[in-house]
């Protein structure tokens, strides 16, 4: 669940002096003030949606009202709390990281299941694209697991499974117990080289080499 929402506050930044108020129609204190809204979420991650500084009366409140950039650089600094200026900013440092670290795990896991490709080893268990690697098969486009059941230089013999599913997760599922458990394929191998099995991970159609 994402919480997000959205506060603001004033921050009085000092006297300015005493001068006449139209409003009060008196002599006044006046203060400079900074008004500003921020949004957040989670409260961790928050940003300024809208600031405003004033110079005003203490008593009514009306007064006069500053460009923030100029204003800002008359008083040196933004005294709005670092916390609600640039928490956006930690929140997209935090998702840049996320992706990079996903991507990177990808390309990893893509390495590796190549570099396994290669070297094939019985129990090996491979997602793959049924239609591409048994064609008519299974009556029409499914995926599935197929099994590493020998090992003979270059020639890999792989078990056809017996059940075939029309979205990849469904197959993803059976990766745990059933895909070790024999009665999860068919009497029905096949076989091919490990030059093939490459062209079928460079097409897309071995997905994922899973090794225990
Ligand atoms: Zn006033």
């Amino acid at each position: 669940m994402i919480v997000w929402g959205s506060g603001g506050d004033v921050v009085q930044l000092g006297a300015a002096g005493t001068h006449d108020c139209g409003t009060c129609q008196a002599p006044r204190e006046y203060r400079h003030l900074l008004n500003y809204r921020y949004a957040h979420i989670w409260y961790l991650f928050a940003w300024v949606t809208e600031k405003n500084y004033f110079t005003a009366c203490a008593v009514c409140g009306r007064g006069r009202r500053h460009d923030s950039g100029s204003f800002e650089r008359q008083l040196g600094r933004v005294p709005i709390p670092i916390h609600r200026r640039f928490g956006g900013l930690a929140l997209l440092g935090v998702a840049a990281i996320v992706a990079v670290a996903a991507l990177a795990g990808t390309r990893f896991s893509g390495h590796r299941d190549a570099q396994m490709l290669l070297s094939p080893h019985v129990g090996d268990v491979y997602t793959v694209d049924l239609q591409a690697l048994v064609p008519d098969g299974f009556g029409r486009h499914a995926w599935g697991l197929m099994r590493v059941t020998a090992v003979d230089g270059d020639d890999v013999t792989l078990q056809v499974p017996s059940v075939g599913y029309s979205r990849l997760e469904g197959a993803r599922r059976n990766l745990g117990r059933q895909a070790s458990d024999a009665g999860y394929y068919s009497t029905d191998s096949l076989q091919y080289s490990t030059a093939q099995l490459q062209r079928f991970r460079d097409g897309g159609r071995i997905t994922n080499v899973h090794r225990r």
